[in-house]
């Protein structure tokens, strides 16, 4: 049996599904990961200051207008859509108890149609003001000057993202943690595993599937049913199309 068709069996006898997800399930959708060679850490910063560092608590409150300017630039990506693995799991929700974890904050997941994602880092789409907590969109936002005022209270809006130094949301946590632990099959995709406290969370799993779709290999210090080191996206076109 060839790799999709064990994936697919895999899927097909699952009764609860975690899917955990990093950035290499949105690179096929235009969207830069973090870590890879072309990864943006990896580019020259046109800002005069590492690109990781500036997605940290600490930049966006000294230099605010900085980050911004940054955050705009490489963190919005308007042109993004969906691709086959976004769509594919979309669909399986329909048929199986399917749980999204993600790291991404694109929000692709939910544009191509699933309900049920947990997003361990936030989301682009959710903005606050830091004075009221009113809420803003995505499109609010943009349509705001550089750094974004409360129009209600002149509070500075933050992006509901998780940058360095902050603590993960415990609700998000606490519901990934549950899912996993319910899990019969939990496929890891398009992540290095190397962003704590998110990658310590496979940790939780007790069954004995797990599956790793990545374009490198993962070292993991569990037995692993499977392992495809292939795109993300290109994997699930063929397990849509069954070759
Ligand atoms: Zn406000």
């Amino acid at each position: 049996m060839d790799d999709i068709a064990k994936l697919k069996k895999l899927i097909d006898e699952a009764k609860n599904i975690v899917f955990f997800g990093g950035a290499g399930v949105s690179t096929e959708s235009g969207i830069k990961d973090f870590r890879s060679k072309d990864g943006l850490y990896n580019l020259k910063s046109k800002y005069g200051r590492p690109y990781e560092e500036m997605l940290s608590h600490t930049f966006f409150m000294s230099h605010t207008d900085t980050f911004y300017e940054f955050y705009r630039d490489f963190m919005i990506n308007k042109s993004a859509k969906p691709n086959a693995a976004h769509k594919y799991l979309a669909n399986l929700e329909k048929r199986k108890n399917l749980t999204i974890i993600t790291q991404n904050i694109d929000g692709l997941h939910q544009e191509a149609g699933s309900k049920n994602v947990l997003e361990l880092h936030g989301s682009i789409h959710r903005n606050y003001c830091m004075r009221c907590n009113e809420f803003y969109s995505l499109s609010d936002i943009e349509k705001m000057d550089n750094v974004p005022i409360c129009p209600h209270c002149g509070g500075i809006i933050k992006p509901d993202v998780v940058l360095y130094e902050e603590g993960l949301d415990q609700e998000v946590l606490k519901a990934s943690v549950d899912a996993i632990e319910k899990a019969d099959l939990i496929i890891i995709a398009g992540t290095s595993l190397s962003v704590y406290p998110a990658a310590g969370l496979i940790y939780y799993y007790r069954g004995s599937n797990i599956v790793i779709i990545n374009k490198d290999h993962l070292p993991l210090t569990r037995n692993v049913a499977l392992e495809i080191n292939a795109p993300v996206g290109e994997t699930f076109k063929k397990l849509e199309n069954g070759i």
